[in-house]
Protein backbone atom coordinates (compact mmCIF):
# COMPACT_ATOMS: atom_id res chain seq x y z
CA UNK A 1 0.00 0.00 0.00
CA UNK A 2 1.91 3.37 -1.03
CA UNK A 3 0.92 6.86 0.03
CA UNK A 4 -1.57 7.04 -2.83
CA UNK A 5 -3.65 4.62 -1.96
CA UNK A 6 -3.44 5.82 1.61
CA UNK A 7 -4.62 9.20 0.52
CA UNK A 8 -7.96 7.62 -1.97
CA UNK A 9 -8.56 4.85 0.95
CA UNK A 10 -8.38 7.20 3.59
CA UNK A 11 -11.30 9.15 2.21
CA UNK A 12 -13.01 6.22 1.87
CA UNK A 13 -12.86 5.45 5.36
CA UNK A 14 -13.27 9.18 7.14
CA UNK A 15 -16.72 8.89 4.63
CA UNK A 16 -17.52 6.13 5.78
CA UNK A 17 -17.12 7.04 9.55
CA UNK A 18 -18.84 10.18 9.06
CA UNK A 19 -21.73 8.41 7.49
CA UNK A 20 -21.48 5.70 10.34
CA UNK A 21 -22.24 9.14 12.59
CA UNK A 22 -24.80 10.78 10.59
CA UNK A 23 -27.08 7.61 10.33
CA UNK A 24 -26.23 5.98 13.79
CA UNK A 25 -29.27 7.12 15.52
CA UNK A 26 -31.03 4.26 12.77
CA UNK A 27 -29.11 1.31 13.93
CA UNK A 28 -30.42 -0.45 17.08
CA UNK A 29 -28.12 0.76 20.19
CA UNK A 30 -27.27 -2.92 21.31
CA UNK A 31 -26.80 -5.67 18.80
CA UNK A 32 -28.67 -9.15 18.43
CA UNK A 33 -25.39 -11.76 18.93
CA UNK A 34 -24.43 -14.24 21.17
CA UNK A 35 -20.65 -15.76 22.62
CA UNK A 36 -19.11 -17.52 19.57
CA UNK A 37 -20.44 -15.26 16.87
CA UNK A 38 -17.20 -14.16 15.22
CA UNK A 39 -16.49 -17.60 14.70
CA UNK A 40 -18.56 -18.44 11.51
CA UNK A 41 -17.55 -14.86 10.29
CA UNK A 42 -13.67 -14.89 10.15
CA UNK A 43 -11.88 -17.23 8.78
CA UNK A 44 -9.86 -19.71 11.03
CA UNK A 45 -6.56 -18.21 9.69
CA UNK A 46 -4.93 -15.65 8.17
CA UNK A 47 -5.13 -15.25 4.69
CA UNK A 48 -1.68 -15.58 2.69
CA UNK A 49 -2.29 -13.19 -0.32
CA UNK A 50 -3.27 -9.20 0.10
CA UNK A 51 -6.95 -8.70 -0.37
CA UNK A 52 -8.68 -5.72 -1.78
CA UNK A 53 -9.88 -2.73 -0.03
CA UNK A 54 -13.39 -3.35 -1.39
CA UNK A 55 -13.78 -6.83 0.01
CA UNK A 56 -12.14 -5.82 3.61
CA UNK A 57 -15.01 -2.40 3.41
CA UNK A 58 -17.83 -4.99 2.55
CA UNK A 59 -16.66 -7.49 5.56
CA UNK A 60 -17.16 -3.99 8.18
CA UNK A 61 -20.84 -4.81 8.09
CA UNK A 62 -20.97 -7.99 8.69
CA UNK A 63 -18.38 -9.05 11.25
CA UNK A 64 -17.95 -5.35 13.33
CA UNK A 65 -21.20 -3.48 13.09
CA UNK A 66 -23.55 -6.45 13.53
CA UNK A 67 -21.48 -7.51 16.90
CA UNK A 68 -21.33 -3.52 17.89
CA UNK A 69 -22.61 -2.08 20.86
CA UNK A 70 -22.92 1.71 20.00
CA UNK A 71 -21.48 3.76 22.57
CA UNK A 72 -21.81 6.73 20.75
CA UNK A 73 -25.20 6.29 20.10
CA UNK A 74 -27.58 8.54 21.35
CA UNK A 75 -29.61 6.49 23.39
CA UNK A 76 -26.83 4.67 25.19
CA UNK A 77 -26.92 5.55 28.72
CA UNK A 78 -25.13 3.04 30.24
CA UNK A 79 -21.43 2.44 32.20
CA UNK A 80 -19.98 6.03 31.88
CA UNK A 81 -19.13 8.39 28.91
CA UNK A 82 -16.29 6.72 26.16
CA UNK A 83 -15.24 10.65 25.11
CA UNK A 84 -15.26 11.42 21.36
CA UNK A 85 -15.05 13.81 19.35
CA UNK A 86 -13.63 15.04 15.94
CA UNK A 87 -10.53 17.20 16.63
CA UNK A 88 -9.99 14.07 19.10
CA UNK A 89 -9.97 11.44 16.48
CA UNK A 90 -8.20 13.57 14.22
CA UNK A 91 -5.31 14.15 17.29
CA UNK A 92 -5.33 10.06 16.91
CA UNK A 93 -4.56 10.19 13.64
CA UNK A 94 -2.20 11.78 13.48
CA UNK A 95 -0.31 10.38 16.43
CA UNK A 96 -0.83 7.04 15.16
CA UNK A 97 0.88 7.96 11.97
CA UNK A 98 3.63 9.29 13.67
CA UNK A 99 4.49 6.28 15.54
CA UNK A 100 6.85 7.86 17.94
CA UNK A 101 7.98 6.15 20.84
CA UNK A 102 8.09 8.65 23.78
CA UNK A 103 9.39 6.98 26.61
CA UNK A 104 12.81 9.45 27.36
CA UNK A 105 12.60 12.82 26.16
CA UNK A 106 14.77 12.32 23.96
CA UNK A 107 12.75 9.46 21.97
CA UNK A 108 10.55 12.14 21.50
CA UNK A 109 10.92 15.88 22.63
CA UNK A 110 7.80 17.08 21.32
CA UNK A 111 5.56 14.15 22.62
CA UNK A 112 6.96 14.36 26.05
CA UNK A 113 6.75 18.46 25.83
CA UNK A 114 3.39 18.82 24.55
CA UNK A 115 2.41 16.19 27.09
CA UNK A 116 4.20 18.21 29.70
CA UNK A 117 1.98 21.60 28.50
CA UNK A 118 -1.15 19.77 28.20
CA UNK A 119 -0.65 18.60 31.84
CA UNK A 120 -0.69 22.11 32.86
CA UNK A 121 -3.22 23.69 30.37
CA UNK A 122 -5.88 20.73 32.15
CA UNK A 123 -4.30 20.85 35.71
CA UNK A 124 -5.10 24.79 35.40
CA UNK A 125 -8.57 23.96 33.73
CA UNK A 126 -9.69 21.79 36.60
CA UNK A 127 -8.49 24.19 39.27
CA UNK A 128 -5.51 21.74 40.76
CA UNK A 129 -3.43 23.46 43.32
CA UNK A 130 -0.14 24.84 41.91
CA UNK A 131 2.15 22.62 43.38
CA UNK A 132 0.91 19.88 40.98
CA UNK A 133 2.25 22.23 37.90
CA UNK A 134 5.67 21.59 35.91
CA UNK A 135 6.13 25.10 35.16
CA UNK A 136 4.90 28.55 37.42
CA UNK A 137 2.53 30.95 35.38
CA UNK A 138 5.05 33.01 34.51
CA UNK A 139 8.56 31.29 34.22
CA UNK A 140 10.41 29.54 31.82
CA UNK A 141 11.95 27.12 33.93
CA UNK A 142 11.02 23.97 34.80
CA UNK A 143 10.02 23.64 38.67
CA UNK A 144 13.02 21.92 40.37
CA UNK A 145 11.14 20.05 43.14
CA UNK A 146 7.54 20.29 42.00
CA UNK A 147 4.93 18.33 40.48
CA UNK A 148 3.41 17.37 37.13
CA UNK A 149 1.13 15.40 35.56
CA UNK A 150 0.94 12.77 32.89
CA UNK A 151 -1.14 10.42 30.45
CA UNK A 152 -1.76 7.19 31.48
CA UNK A 153 -3.55 4.31 29.85
CA UNK A 154 -6.13 3.95 32.49
CA UNK A 155 -7.34 5.26 36.10
CA UNK A 156 -6.71 1.82 37.26
CA UNK A 157 -2.97 2.13 35.86
CA UNK A 158 -2.97 5.96 38.07
CA UNK A 159 -3.91 3.89 41.28
CA UNK A 160 -1.37 1.16 40.55
CA UNK A 161 1.33 3.37 40.14
CA UNK A 162 1.04 5.45 43.24
CA UNK A 163 0.53 2.82 45.54
CA UNK A 164 3.37 1.07 44.42
CA UNK A 165 5.29 4.67 44.84
CA UNK A 166 3.61 5.09 48.29
CA UNK A 167 4.71 1.46 48.86
CA UNK A 168 8.16 1.15 47.51
CA UNK A 169 9.24 4.78 48.89
CA UNK A 170 8.12 3.57 52.85
CA UNK A 171 9.96 0.59 52.05
CA UNK A 172 12.84 2.91 50.97
CA UNK A 173 12.89 5.29 53.85
CA UNK A 174 11.58 3.32 56.87
CA UNK A 175 11.91 0.17 58.89
CA UNK A 176 8.65 -1.15 58.07
CA UNK A 177 8.37 -4.77 55.99
CA UNK A 178 6.60 -5.25 53.25
CA UNK A 179 3.90 -7.59 55.19
CA UNK A 180 2.90 -4.61 57.64
CA UNK A 181 1.72 -2.23 54.85
CA UNK A 182 -1.90 -1.48 54.50
CA UNK A 183 -3.95 0.71 52.30
CA UNK A 184 -7.73 2.15 52.79
CA UNK A 185 -10.43 2.87 50.16
CA UNK A 186 -13.81 2.98 50.71
CA UNK A 187 -16.20 -0.14 50.21
CA UNK A 188 -17.92 2.25 47.29
CA UNK A 189 -14.32 2.33 45.72
CA UNK A 190 -14.20 1.19 41.97
CA UNK A 191 -12.84 -2.21 42.04
CA UNK A 192 -9.75 -1.10 40.42
CA UNK A 193 -8.32 -0.08 43.98
CA UNK A 194 -9.04 -3.76 45.53
CA UNK A 195 -7.04 -5.31 42.27
CA UNK A 196 -4.30 -2.45 42.62
CA UNK A 197 -3.43 -3.18 45.89
CA UNK A 198 -4.00 -7.33 45.18
CA UNK A 199 -1.18 -6.56 42.64
CA UNK A 200 0.81 -4.62 44.60
CA UNK A 201 0.55 -7.55 47.42
CA UNK A 202 -0.63 -4.45 50.15
CA UNK A 203 -3.17 -5.30 52.25
CA UNK A 204 -6.27 -3.37 51.76
CA UNK A 205 -8.99 -2.05 54.57
CA UNK A 206 -12.48 -1.10 53.04
CA UNK A 207 -13.92 1.30 54.89
CA UNK A 208 -17.52 1.35 55.23
CA UNK A 209 -19.26 4.65 53.64
CA UNK A 210 -22.51 6.68 55.12
CA UNK A 211 -25.59 7.01 53.66
CA UNK A 212 -25.28 9.14 51.23
CA UNK A 213 -22.50 6.60 49.90
CA UNK A 214 -19.41 8.75 51.21
CA UNK A 215 -16.26 7.59 53.11
CA UNK A 216 -15.54 9.92 56.09
CA UNK A 217 -12.86 10.97 58.07
CA UNK A 218 -13.71 9.43 61.32
CA UNK A 219 -14.57 6.02 59.93
CA UNK A 220 -11.15 5.99 58.06
CA UNK A 221 -9.40 7.35 61.56
CA UNK A 222 -10.90 4.50 63.39
CA UNK A 223 -9.52 2.23 60.78
CA UNK A 224 -6.48 3.42 61.04
CA UNK A 225 -6.19 3.75 64.28
CA UNK A 226 -7.08 -0.01 64.71
CA UNK A 227 -4.57 -1.10 62.02
CA UNK A 228 -2.04 0.51 64.28
CA UNK A 229 -2.43 -1.17 67.21
CA UNK A 230 -2.30 -4.26 65.52
CA UNK A 231 1.30 -3.23 63.89
CA UNK A 232 0.09 -2.50 60.81
CA UNK A 233 2.07 0.38 58.71
CA UNK A 234 -0.79 2.94 56.92
CA UNK A 235 0.48 4.30 53.80
CA UNK A 236 -2.28 5.08 51.13
CA UNK A 237 -5.62 6.11 51.03
CA UNK A 238 -7.71 6.43 47.74
CA UNK A 239 -10.40 8.97 47.72
CA UNK A 240 -13.19 8.83 45.25
CA UNK A 241 -14.79 11.85 43.27
CA UNK A 242 -17.93 10.47 41.96
CA UNK A 243 -18.54 6.63 42.44
CA UNK A 244 -18.55 4.04 39.84
CA UNK A 245 -21.56 2.76 41.26
CA UNK A 246 -24.01 6.12 42.75
CA UNK A 247 -21.56 8.98 41.64
CA UNK A 248 -21.59 9.87 45.59
CA UNK A 249 -18.32 11.74 46.65
CA UNK A 250 -15.99 11.28 49.45
CA UNK A 251 -15.27 13.56 51.84
CA UNK A 252 -11.86 15.12 50.94
CA UNK A 253 -11.59 17.24 53.77
CA UNK A 254 -12.10 15.04 56.03
CA UNK A 255 -10.08 12.02 54.50
CA UNK A 256 -7.14 14.75 53.91
CA UNK A 257 -6.90 15.89 57.19
CA UNK A 258 -6.63 12.32 58.47
CA UNK A 259 -4.38 11.12 55.74
CA UNK A 260 -1.77 14.67 57.05
CA UNK A 261 -2.02 13.22 60.51
CA UNK A 262 -0.45 9.83 60.11
CA UNK A 263 1.41 10.77 57.06
CA UNK A 264 -0.61 8.97 54.49
CA UNK A 265 -0.60 9.24 50.91
CA UNK A 266 -3.82 10.59 49.42
CA UNK A 267 -5.00 9.52 46.03
CA UNK A 268 -8.00 11.03 44.35
CA UNK A 269 -9.86 9.15 42.17
CA UNK A 270 -12.15 11.63 39.59
CA UNK A 271 -12.10 8.94 36.74
CA UNK A 272 -15.44 10.63 35.66
CA UNK A 273 -16.14 13.69 37.85
CA UNK A 274 -13.25 15.13 37.38
CA UNK A 275 -14.14 16.41 34.23
CA UNK A 276 -16.94 18.61 35.70
CA UNK A 277 -14.11 20.37 37.73
CA UNK A 278 -13.73 22.57 34.15
CA UNK A 279 -16.85 24.47 35.07
CA UNK A 280 -16.19 26.79 37.79
CA UNK A 281 -20.02 25.98 39.95
CA UNK A 282 -18.27 22.45 40.19
CA UNK A 283 -14.88 23.10 41.34
CA UNK A 284 -16.43 25.20 44.21
CA UNK A 285 -17.18 22.19 46.07
CA UNK A 286 -15.23 19.31 44.59
CA UNK A 287 -12.24 21.09 45.41
CA UNK A 288 -12.30 21.24 49.36
CA UNK A 289 -9.87 19.18 50.62
CA UNK A 290 -7.56 19.63 47.47
CA UNK A 291 -4.80 20.94 49.09
CA UNK A 292 -4.11 17.84 51.11
CA UNK A 293 -3.82 14.99 48.11
CA UNK A 294 -1.01 13.76 47.24
CA UNK A 295 -1.80 12.66 43.69
CA UNK A 296 -4.98 13.31 41.63
CA UNK A 297 -6.31 11.55 38.38
CA UNK A 298 -9.33 11.46 35.99
CA UNK A 299 -10.12 10.28 32.64
CA UNK A 300 -11.09 12.77 29.85
CA UNK A 301 -11.31 9.66 27.37
CA UNK A 302 -14.76 9.70 29.88
CA UNK A 303 -16.47 12.69 30.25
CA UNK A 304 -14.34 15.42 28.64
CA UNK A 305 -15.01 14.26 24.73
CA UNK A 306 -11.12 12.85 24.19
CA UNK A 307 -11.12 9.20 22.67
CA UNK A 308 -9.26 6.57 24.98
CA UNK A 309 -7.33 6.32 26.23
CA UNK A 310 -6.19 9.66 27.89
CA UNK A 311 -6.23 9.64 31.94
CA UNK A 312 -4.35 12.12 33.18
CA UNK A 313 -2.35 11.99 37.11
CA UNK A 314 -0.70 14.31 38.46
CA UNK A 315 1.21 14.04 41.83
CA UNK A 316 2.68 17.05 43.92
CA UNK A 317 6.31 15.64 43.90
CA UNK A 318 7.44 14.35 40.34
CA UNK A 319 11.07 13.37 41.13
CA UNK A 320 9.44 10.65 43.92
CA UNK A 321 8.31 8.90 40.19
CA UNK A 322 12.01 9.03 38.93
CA UNK A 323 13.46 8.05 42.56
CA UNK A 324 11.39 5.38 43.11
CA UNK A 325 10.77 3.82 40.00
CA UNK A 326 14.39 4.35 38.36
CA UNK A 327 16.15 2.01 36.40
CA UNK A 328 18.83 3.05 34.03
CA UNK A 329 19.94 0.91 31.56
CA UNK A 330 22.96 2.63 29.02
CA UNK A 331 20.37 1.99 26.14
CA UNK A 332 17.74 4.52 27.88
CA UNK A 333 20.33 6.95 28.23
CA UNK A 334 20.92 10.54 27.21
CA UNK A 335 22.31 13.89 27.86
CA UNK A 336 19.37 15.54 29.46
CA UNK A 337 17.90 12.67 31.48
CA UNK A 338 18.63 14.96 34.75
CA UNK A 339 17.52 18.20 34.01
CA UNK A 340 14.19 17.25 31.93
CA UNK A 341 11.30 14.98 32.47
CA UNK A 342 11.82 10.83 31.36
CA UNK A 343 7.94 9.83 31.20
CA UNK A 344 9.31 6.02 31.41
CA UNK A 345 9.64 6.80 34.86
CA UNK A 346 5.80 7.71 35.42
CA UNK A 347 3.80 4.39 34.06
CA UNK A 348 4.46 0.41 34.48
CA UNK A 349 5.47 -0.26 30.32
CA UNK A 350 8.16 1.64 28.66
CA UNK A 351 6.29 2.62 25.51
CA UNK A 352 3.64 5.31 24.92
CA UNK A 353 2.36 7.48 21.86
CA UNK A 354 1.90 10.56 21.33
CA UNK A 355 -1.67 10.95 23.22
CA UNK A 356 -1.72 14.63 24.20
CA UNK A 357 -1.87 15.24 20.32
CA UNK A 358 -6.21 14.96 20.83
CA UNK A 359 -5.96 16.81 24.15
CA UNK A 360 -4.16 20.24 22.38
CA UNK A 361 -6.34 19.65 19.36
CA UNK A 362 -9.93 18.84 21.54
CA UNK A 363 -8.81 21.88 23.49
CA UNK A 364 -7.76 24.23 21.00
CA UNK A 365 -10.74 23.43 18.53
CA UNK A 366 -13.43 23.71 20.83
CA UNK A 367 -12.09 25.88 23.85
CA UNK A 368 -12.22 25.82 27.73
CA UNK A 369 -15.91 27.66 26.86
CA UNK A 370 -16.93 24.99 23.99
CA UNK A 371 -16.08 22.09 26.61
CA UNK A 372 -17.98 23.50 29.88
CA UNK A 373 -20.81 23.98 27.02
CA UNK A 374 -20.61 19.82 27.21
CA UNK A 375 -20.22 19.41 30.29
CA UNK A 376 -23.37 21.78 31.40
CA UNK A 377 -25.43 20.33 28.49
CA UNK A 378 -25.09 16.67 29.76
CA UNK A 379 -25.45 17.91 33.02
CA UNK A 380 -29.00 19.94 31.97
CA UNK A 381 -30.11 16.72 30.09
CA UNK A 382 -29.40 14.32 33.49
CA UNK A 383 -31.47 17.27 35.32
CA UNK A 384 -34.70 16.97 32.36
CA UNK A 385 -34.53 13.02 32.88
CA UNK A 386 -34.19 13.10 37.06
CA UNK A 387 -37.10 15.49 36.29
CA UNK A 388 -39.39 12.58 34.49
CA UNK A 389 -38.34 10.01 37.17
CA UNK A 390 -40.03 12.55 39.63
CA UNK A 391 -43.41 13.28 37.91
CA UNK A 392 -43.94 9.25 37.19
CA UNK A 393 -45.13 8.32 41.35
CA UNK A 394 -44.44 4.92 40.22
CA UNK A 395 -40.56 5.26 39.77
CA UNK A 396 -38.16 7.41 42.84
CA UNK A 397 -34.53 8.69 42.51
CA UNK A 398 -32.25 6.62 43.91
CA UNK A 399 -29.86 9.47 45.27
CA UNK A 400 -29.39 13.56 45.31
CA UNK A 401 -28.27 13.34 41.43
CA UNK A 402 -24.85 15.39 41.45
CA UNK A 403 -23.63 15.71 37.99
CA UNK A 404 -25.22 14.22 34.76
CA UNK A 405 -26.00 10.59 36.27
CA UNK A 406 -29.43 9.81 37.36
CA UNK A 407 -29.71 6.69 39.55
CA UNK A 408 -33.60 5.81 39.64
CA UNK A 409 -35.30 2.80 40.31
CA UNK A 410 -39.32 1.61 40.45
CA UNK A 411 -40.86 1.83 43.98
CA UNK A 412 -40.84 -1.83 44.93
CA UNK A 413 -38.75 -4.93 45.05
CA UNK A 414 -35.26 -5.51 43.98
CA UNK A 415 -37.15 -8.08 41.14
CA UNK A 416 -39.31 -5.29 39.62
CA UNK A 417 -36.12 -3.54 39.25
CA UNK A 418 -33.79 -6.71 37.81
CA UNK A 419 -37.08 -7.34 35.27
CA UNK A 420 -36.98 -3.68 34.18
CA UNK A 421 -33.47 -3.81 33.31
CA UNK A 422 -33.77 -6.86 31.64
CA UNK A 423 -36.43 -5.60 29.44
CA UNK A 424 -35.54 -1.94 28.61
CA UNK A 425 -32.50 -3.39 27.07
CA UNK A 426 -33.55 -6.65 25.30
CA UNK A 427 -35.50 -3.80 23.21
CA UNK A 428 -32.42 -2.81 21.93
CA UNK A 429 -33.69 0.96 21.42
CA UNK A 430 -31.78 2.49 24.44
CA UNK A 431 -29.06 1.17 26.99
CA UNK A 432 -29.33 1.39 30.29
CA UNK A 433 -26.78 0.59 33.54
CA UNK A 434 -27.33 -1.10 36.90
CA UNK A 435 -25.90 -1.04 40.40
CA UNK A 436 -27.00 -2.36 43.59
CA UNK A 437 -25.92 -0.83 47.04
CA UNK A 438 -26.41 -2.30 50.24
CA UNK A 439 -29.02 -4.79 48.88
CA UNK A 440 -30.78 -2.02 46.97
CA UNK A 441 -31.02 -2.68 43.16
CA UNK A 442 -31.20 0.59 41.10
CA UNK A 443 -30.99 2.19 37.86
CA UNK A 444 -28.31 4.48 35.81
CA UNK A 445 -28.98 6.69 33.40
CA UNK A 446 -25.64 8.93 32.56
CA UNK A 447 -25.79 10.91 29.13
CA UNK A 448 -22.78 9.19 26.88
CA UNK A 449 -23.11 10.72 23.40
CA UNK A 450 -22.31 13.77 22.09
CA UNK A 451 -25.00 13.01 19.72
CA UNK A 452 -27.99 12.83 22.82
CA UNK A 453 -30.47 15.72 22.54
CA UNK A 454 -33.27 16.33 25.06
CA UNK A 455 -35.91 14.49 22.29
CA UNK A 456 -33.44 11.06 22.87
CA UNK A 457 -33.65 11.24 26.60
CA UNK A 458 -37.79 11.58 25.99
CA UNK A 459 -37.82 8.43 24.01
CA UNK A 460 -35.30 6.64 26.45
CA UNK A 461 -37.87 7.15 29.34
CA UNK A 462 -40.66 6.39 27.08
CA UNK A 463 -39.13 2.81 26.52
CA UNK A 464 -38.65 3.09 30.00
CA UNK A 465 -42.27 3.61 30.93
CA UNK A 466 -43.71 1.58 28.40
CA UNK A 467 -41.49 -1.22 29.43
CA UNK A 468 -43.57 -1.28 32.79
CA UNK A 469 -46.93 -1.01 31.70
CA UNK A 470 -46.66 -3.91 29.59
N1 LIG B 1 -12.39 4.81 38.97
C1 LIG B 1 -13.68 5.14 38.80
C2 LIG B 1 -14.35 6.01 39.80
C3 LIG B 1 -14.38 4.65 37.68
O1 LIG B 1 -15.67 4.98 37.51
C4 LIG B 1 -13.70 3.83 36.76
C5 LIG B 1 -14.40 3.29 35.59
O2 LIG B 1 -15.55 3.56 35.32
C6 LIG B 1 -12.36 3.52 37.00
C7 LIG B 1 -11.73 4.03 38.11
C8 LIG B 1 -11.59 2.65 36.06
O3 LIG B 1 -11.26 3.40 34.94
P1 LIG B 1 -10.19 2.89 33.90
O4 LIG B 1 -10.92 2.06 32.90
O5 LIG B 1 -9.63 4.14 33.28
O6 LIG B 1 -9.17 2.11 34.62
Amino acid sequence: MDTKEFRDIGHRMIDYVADYFETLNQRNVMPSVSPGFMRSRVPSAANNDPQDWDDIFKDIESVVMDGMAHWQHPNFYAYFPSGHSWPSVLGEILNTSLGCVGFTWESAPSCTELEMAMADWVAKMIGLPNEFLFYNSDSEQLTQNGGGGVIETTASESTFMTLLTAKKSTLDQTMAKASELVCYASEQAHSSVEKAAMMANVAIHMIEADENNSMRGPALQEAIENDIKYGLKPIYTCATLGTTSSCSFDNLEEIGAVCKKYGIWLHVDAAFAGSALICPEYQEWMKKGFDLMTSFCFNPHKWLLINSSCSLLWVRDRNILSRTFSVDPEYLKHEHQVSTVDYRHWQIGLGRTFRSLKLWFTIRRLGVKGLQEWIRHTIALGKEFESMVRQDDRFELYNETKLSMVCFKLKGSNERNEILYEKVNNTKKTFIGQSKIKDVYFLRFATCSRLTNIEDVKLAWKVIQDCVDN
